[in-house]
């Protein structure tokens, strides 16, 4: 990076407010003030004042006279300029203000203030000899002893005394309290910590990433099957980053979850890697913030957000399970967080390295095209073999009404338990039942704001909307004929499947692990913990129990509607439906006892059957990307859809069907709707669809701009633009 530019008194200079204005505001520098590009300032907008970053000199035309000065410099580091080019190319790419983009990047305010003073202690210079050593004391000396001065909480934690032992240790004199505005460096990973010894295709493919750490931007995709060391692999690729000096980010899906993951990282470098996610307390959000910005923290860990966390020197990022469908931000700005990580790593120059077993179509595609780079490890670790298949055809060899397992998943499940080893069974539904209905008139519970059926929460005792959070009682008697007593509750959820469970296996431990039947990170690690130590046999869970743990014991997982994901159809079902189920089937048999996997399917012949049940991924995903390169959709094609929303059904569709009258008649794009969203109302607001499908060569961006420059939105009309949909609902 250049030496940014300073501004003087006198002079103009643009502002960049975290909010979804047009672009920066100018302003003047004032006596006794000097600001470089990307300083935060406090500047008055209206009758407020709004923290901004300096973008760079003023371009606007305001007579000097009307221009506003800034009010001050915030004490925190300038947001390096590669997070600025980085704020703004997000912005161009999703159609997002630049301001809507800023506001991520800029998300803790406290962390721009002066820090918050605190008292600090340290021993006391000289040491009274009169004063009482008890052991608890002793402790607190001990740990006080060359090192900085301790903040008392963290003095009192790591000697485990009472508070109030610290203070009795200051009035008798024996520690001194300082005023200290800074809480304590991160503990530093440390890269020189040995690693396991690696297989040749690991120790290989780590060779490889950890040379290219720092050889400039590139992507490489790392691929290999569930169990076979990508994250050691990139473990090596992270020690090569900090041993360079360089700070580190990893891009996890559920990292609120990731309690082995954050363990193998500790044992591995002795040291926990930041956390960035949206469980963490707001103090904590604030020190990380400060210490991403000023260095101190050498590896983030985080969700999507973590990419504009204001990195002075991220020399690596890693984004494993790079498929998952929750890198995709699907509200405010709209944005692809392994696309944009790819983004930072040209920006920053540096590499970006993509985990997965089933890497998405996408990424394959670049790889196809030479854009990416692939590293393959081929085999699971210590000769791990892949876990057996088979499809149980629900036509045939279903379960009888009111239950939901099979005969054959029965029978494995009674070998699995007499064996003393553990099953999971994986029904990706939330709740007791997704439908309720009254036996008497046919009335189905539905969400009073959206297009959705209210799911049945025994657990928690209420009906739920899972699109809006609408919450409800199950009514006494049918709204709708009046009828007592009436209401069904049609097909499983995970609930319902865990009653069956039980029944059927009194001795069995199970536990039940679904997002919202676990309260907290600690609650889904003591879950992980208790499989990991046997005190579980069985696990019923939805996604979350596919998320990357490793349980050597787990040796038969059962999919109870290995179709659920292929229904609705949208362009992605089978690709996702296959990654998800891989990645279930690949909790099973990873350690020395082999693995099976039963997949309850009335489609066996579906092509995401026949290759989870073959293992030939290859042929899968040839044919899906035959089919999706013929219809010129993604990844051949480029798609962005735009969805109008408002209360007023009819103001909704008038704008929706102007837009579609002004739609840019290009070669090469087609636009298809407007069209009611499947998800007709959210949150009480109408819902209309256009999808603007492009072939590659054309700049989406600029049609796309071109196109909404004319479009008048009303009040109460939202129009929200996402460029390469993944969810369309
Ligand atoms: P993946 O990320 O590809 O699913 P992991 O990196 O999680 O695979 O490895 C699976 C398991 O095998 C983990 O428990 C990991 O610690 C272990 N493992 C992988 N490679 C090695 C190795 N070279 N030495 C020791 N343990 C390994
Ligand atoms: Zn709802």
């Amino acid at each position: 990076m250049g030496i940014s530019k300073t501004f003087l008194p006198g002079q103009r200079i643009a502002v960049m407010l975290p909010l979804p204005l047009p672009g920066p505001y100018d302003y003047l520098v004032p006596e006794g003030l000097a600001v470089e590009a990307g300083a935060f300032v406090r500047v008055p907008l209206g009758r407020r004042d709004e923290v901004g970053v300096v973008w760079g000199p003023g371009t606007d035309t305001v007579a000097p006279a009307k221009l506003r000065e800034v009010r001050g410099r915030l004490p925190a580091p300038p947001l390096p300029e590669i997070s600025r080019r980085f704020v703004e190319w997000v912005g161009d790419y999703c159609l997002a203000p630049t301001g809507a983009v800023l506001k991520m990047a800029m998300s803790v305010t406290a962390a721009l203030e002066p820090p918050r003073p605190m008292v600090a202690y340290r021993a006391a210079a000289v040491q009274d000899a009169s004063a009482r050593l008890t052991p608890a004391r002793r402790r607190v000396l001990e740990l006080v002893t060359g090192t900085p001065p301790l903040p008392a909480a963290d003095l009192s934690r790591e000697a485990g005394v009472s508070p109030s032992v610290i203070r009795g240790m200051a009035d008798a004199g024996l520690l001194e309290a300082v005023a200290t505005c800074r809480s304590p460096a991160p503990p530093e990973p440390d890269w020189r910590r040995p690693g396991p010894s690696l297989s040749r295709a690991q120790h290989e493919a780590a060779q490889d990433l950890a040379a290219k750490v720092v050889d400039g931007f590139s992507v490489t995709l790392l691929e290999g099957v569930t169990g076979s060391g990508k994250t050691e692999v990139y473990f090596e690729a992270i020690a090569a980053a900090l041993q360079k000096g360089r700070q580190v980010l990893v891009l996890l899906p559920e990292i609120a979850l990731s309690a082995q993951w954050l363990e193998r990282f500790a044992r591995r470098f002795g040291a926990p890697p930041a956390e960035w996610h949206s469980d963490l307390s707001a103090g904590q959000r604030r020190d990380t913030w400060r210490a991403v910005a000023e260095g101190a923290a050498r590896v983030v860990v985080g969700a999507r957000s973590a990419l504009f966390l204001p990195y002075p020197d991220l020399g690596l990022i890693v984004v494993d399970e790079e498929h998952d469908s929750s890198f995709k931000q699907e509200d405010g700005t709209i944005y692809h967080a392994r696309d944009m990580a790819v983004v930072r790593g040209r920006l920053g120059e540096h590499p970006v390295v993509l985990a997965s077993a089933t890497p998405s179509l996408e990424t394959q595609a670049n790889v196809q095209a030479g854009r990416y780079r692939r590293l393959h490890l081929p085999d699971r670790h210590a000769g791990a073999a892949m876990p057996g298949v088979a499809a149980v055809d629900m036509r045939r060899n279903g379960p009888p009404r009111r239950s939901w397992l099979s005969p054959p998943l029965l029978a494995a499940l009674e070998e699995t338990l007499a064996a003393g080893e553990q099953a999971m069974l994986f029904l990706n539904r939330r709740g007791y039942a997704p439908l309720t209905l009254c036996r008497g008139c046919g009335m189905r519970l539905q969400c009073p704001n959206c297009t959705a059926w209210l799911v049945e929460h025994r657990l928690l005792g209420r009906l739920q909307c899972h699109h809006c959070g609408h919450q409800a009682r199950l009514p006494s008697l049918c709204p709708s004929c009046g009828a007592a007593d009436s209401f069904a509750a049609c097909g499983p959820g995970v609930e319902r499947l865990y009653e069956e469970v039980a029944a059927r296996f009194p001795d069995a431990r199970c536990a039940i692990m679904a997002s919202d039947t676990v309260a907290s990170p600690a609650a889904a690690a003591e879950l992980v913990r208790r499989m990991e130590a046997r005190e579980l046999d069985l696990l019923v869970g939805t996604q979350i129990v596919a998320k990357g743990h490793h349980f050597p014991l787990l040796t038969l997982v059962g999919v109870i509607d290995a179709d659920l994901g292929l229904a609705g159809g949208d362009l992605r079902a089978a690709e996702r439906t296959y990654q998800l189920l891989a990645q279930v089937a690949g909790r099973a048999g990873r350690s020395e006892h082999p693995g099976r996997v039963l997949l309850q399917t009335y489609q066996p012949d579906h092509p995401v059957m026949q290759a989870l049940v073959s293992g030939d991924a290859e042929r899968f995903y040839a044919e899906e990307a035959a089919g999706r390169r013929a219809a010129g959709m993604p990844p051949f094609g480029k798609l962005a859809a735009l969805i109008v929303s408002g209360a007023d059904a009819a103001r909704v569709d008038a704008v929706a069907r102007r837009l579609a009258r002004s739609a840019p008649r290009l070669p090469g794009v087609t636009v298809l709707g407007p069209a009611p969203a499947p998800l007709a109302m959210l949150r009480g607001r109408h819902r209309v669809r256009l999808l603007l499908r492009a072939e590659r060569r054309v700049n989406v961006q600029a049609t796309l701009r071109g196109w909404l420059s004319t479009a008048e939105i009303p009040g109460g009309v939202r129009l929200q633009v996402d460029v390469d949909p993944y969810g369309f609902l």
